[in-house]
C-alpha cells in the first residue's frame, strides 16, 4: 500500500477511537532534560514535570498527569488546544483536488510505532503509565549554534547572547528575557550542578529501553553532551536490536568530536546492536542564507559532514529537517539540489532503498519569522515553484535507474501540504490589518537587533528582501505609534 492509502486507513483506525484521537499522544515522547519538560508529540509546546511527579515514578517523564488528562480529552473526542498545528492544517480549506493533503495527527499515527497499537491504547485507561514506543530526549542545551528561530531555553550559545545583551525589545514588550524564562521553569539547570531528571532517566531507561522501537536524541547540540556518549557506550555493552538509533546534529562540532563519533557508531553497527542508525540535521536555506538563519553554520562542513556520515557509517541514513521559515524560501530550492545529489548518490538498489530524506515542518513561533509573515504575491510564488520543483523530482517507481533517486510520495505531500497551510495563513494576515502590522514591525525589529549583535547584513544576505523589509520598518513605526490598536 502507498504512503496515501497507509494515511487513509489511519484516519479510520482513529475514528474507531474518536474524531480526535492521536496515537502520539501516548507512543511518542521529546523530554528536555536541562530544563525538565515534556511534551507529546514535539508540536505542543512543553510543560514541566513536576518534581514530586518523578520522585516516585520516574516514568513520569512521559506521564505527566497533564499530558495524561490531554490524552482523556482525545479519548473522549475533543481537541486538546496544545495540539493547534495539527487542527491548523485539518481546518485549512481544502478543495476537492486537494483532499491528499493529512495532518501529523494521521501520519504520525500511520507510522509503525503508533498503527499497530491504537486500538490497545483505547481499552488502556487514560491514567495509566505507558512506555513510549517513540523517545526522543535532550540531555542538556550545550550548542555552538544560535540559530533565529531558537532561543537561551535551547542553546547556551543564545543564552550568552542574551545575558550580553539582554532581551530583544519588539514593539512593547521583550523576547528572551531571562527573568521570565526562568520564572516559568524553561531555564535549563547548569550541566554542572545535580540534575534529578537526568537521575530519573537512567533510573527508567533500562525498563523503557525494552518498549522503545525509535530512540532519538536531541538538543541542544547532541554530540557536545557527555551523556550522549554515555548512551552510546550503554548500546556498544548492551546491544537493543530491535530499536532504530537515531540523533539529531547540526553537524558542525570540531572535527576530533566529529570522528570519535564516527568510530563509536562504526562499533555499534559492526556489532548488530542497533536495527538503524539515522542522522537528523537541520537545514532550511542554502550558502549563506543557511548561515544568515543558523548563525555558526559552515554550511559547506555541514555538507561535507552530511556525506561523511552517509560514506564512513555502513547502512546509515540521513533526514534534513527544514524548519521552513519566511528566510527559507529564496533558496530553498538550492539546498533540495544537495538533497537531490545524496540521494542520488547514496541510494544502490536493492540493498539501500532510501538514505535521504527530507522533511519539511514550519515555523509557527516566533510568528515573525513564519513564512506567512510574506507577501501573498510576492512571496508565496517561491513556496509555489519549491513545491513544483519538489514534483519534478519525483522517485520513479517503475524505472530501476531512478528508484529511489528523487522525492518519495509523504515527502512531497509534507511539502505541498504546507503550501497549503501558508497559503491559508497569507490570506487570514491579509485581511487583519493589526495582525499584519504586528507581524511585519516584530519582523523587522528582530532582524535589525539581530544584526546589530551578530555583525551580519540583512539585505547583503537577502537582496530580493531589501524593500520588503524597509516596509517592515514602516509597519513597526507605525504600529508602535498606535496606528493599528483598536
Ligand atoms: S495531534 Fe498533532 S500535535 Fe497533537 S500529539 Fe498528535 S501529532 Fe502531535
Amino acid at each position: 500500500m502507498d504512503n496515501l492509502g497507509r494515511y487513509r486507513e489511519t484516519k479510520v483506525e482513529l475514528d474507531k477511537v474518536s474524531s480526535s484521537m492521536c496515537a502520539a499522544k501516548w507512543n511518542q515522547v521529546t523530554v528536555h532534560l536541562g530544563t525538565g519538560m515534556t511534551h507529546s508529540c514535539h508540536h505542543p509546546a512543553p510543560h514541566k514535570i513536576p518534581l514530586s511527579e518523578i520522585a516516585s515514578n520516574p516514568s513520569a517523564l512521559h506521564n505527566t498527569n497533564f499530558k495524561k488528562s490531554q490524552r482523556n480529552l482525545m479519548l473522549n473526542g475533543q481537541r486538546p488546544k496544545e495540539c493547534d498545528y495539527c487542527w491548523r492544517v485539518e481546518d485549512a480549506h481544502i478543495s476537492e483536488t486537494e483532499n491528499n493533503v493529512f495532518s501529523d495527527r494521521i501520519t504520525k499515527s500511520s507510522e509503525a510505532w503508533a498503527l499497530p497499537h491504537i486500538q490497545s491504547l483505547k481499552e488502556t485507561p487514560w491514567t495509566a503509565n505507558v512506555n513510549p514506543r517513540y523517545m526522543e530526549v535532550s540531555f542538556d542545551t550545550t550548542c555552538n549554534l544560535k540559530c533565529a528561530y531558537c532561543g537561551p531555553s535551547y542553546s547556551t550559545t543564545w543564552r550568552q547572547e542574551i545575558e550580553q545583551h539582554g532581551a530583544y525589545k519588539l514593539g512593547d514588550g521583550g523576547l528572551y528575557d531571562l527573568g521570565w524564562l526562568e520564572s516559568t521553569g524553561q531555564l535549563p539547570m547548569p550541566i554542572t550542578k545535580p540534575n534529578p531528571y537526568i537521575d530519573a532517566f537512567w533510573q527508567w531507561w533500562p525498563d523503557a529501553v525494552k518498549d522503545i522501537e525509535i530512540f532519538r536524541i536531541t538538543g541542544g547540540e547532541p554530540l557536545l553532551s557527555k551523556q550522549v556518549f554515555r548512551v552510546l557506550d550503554y548500546l556498544i555493552d548492551n546491544p537493543q536490536p530491535q530499536m532504530e538509533f537515531n540523533i539529531n546534529s547540526n553537524l558542525c562540532v570540531p572535527k576530533e568530536i566529529f570522528n570519535k563519533f564516527i568510530e563509536k557508531m562504526q562499533i555499534i553497527k559492526e556489532k548488530n546492536a542497533v536495527k538503524d542508525f539515522k542522522v537528523y540535521t537541520s537545514n532550511e536555506a542554502h550558502g549563506a542564507h543557511a548561515e544568515y538563519i543558523r548563525y555558526g553554520l559552515d554550511y559547506q562542513q555541514w555538507l561535507a559532514n552530511c556525506h561523511r556520515i552517509l560514506a564512513e557509517i555502513p547502512d546509515s541514513k540521513l533526514t534534513i529537517m527544514a524548519a521552513y521559515n519566511f528566510l527559507s524560501l529564496p533558496s530553498f530550492k538550492l539546498m533540495m539540489d544537495d538533497v537531490i545529489d545524496m540521494k542520488w548518490k547514496y541510494t544502490v538498489q536493492p540493498h539501500r532503498k532510501n538514505p535521504v530524506g527530507l522533511d519539511v515542518p514550519y515555523i509557527r513561533w516566533p510568528e515573525f519569522l513564519a513564512a506567512w509573515v510574506g507577501d501573498f504575491n510576492k512571496h508565496l510564488p517561491y513556496v509555489e515553484d519549491a513545491v513544483t520543483h519538489m514534483f519534478r523530482n519525483i522517485h520513479q517507481m517503475f524505472w530501476p535507474p531512478l528508484c529511489g533517486k528523487g522525492f518519495f510520495d509523504y515527502e512531497v505531500n509534507r511539502f505541498e501540504r504546507l503550501y497549503y497551510t501558508i497559503r491559508e495563513e497569507m490570506i487570514k494576515v491579509g485581511e487583519d490589518k493589526p495582525r499584519l502590522a504586528k507581524l511585519r514591525g516584530e519582523f523587522a525589529e528582530y532582524i535589525y537587533q539581530y544584526d546589530e549583535r551578530k555583525g551580519t547584513n540583512f539585505v547583503e544576505v537577502f537582496p530580493e528582501y531589501g524593500d520588503f523589509y524597509n516596509e517592515c520598518k514602516e509597519y513597526s513605526k507605525r504600529f508602535n505609534e498606535g496606528e493599528f490598536k483598536k
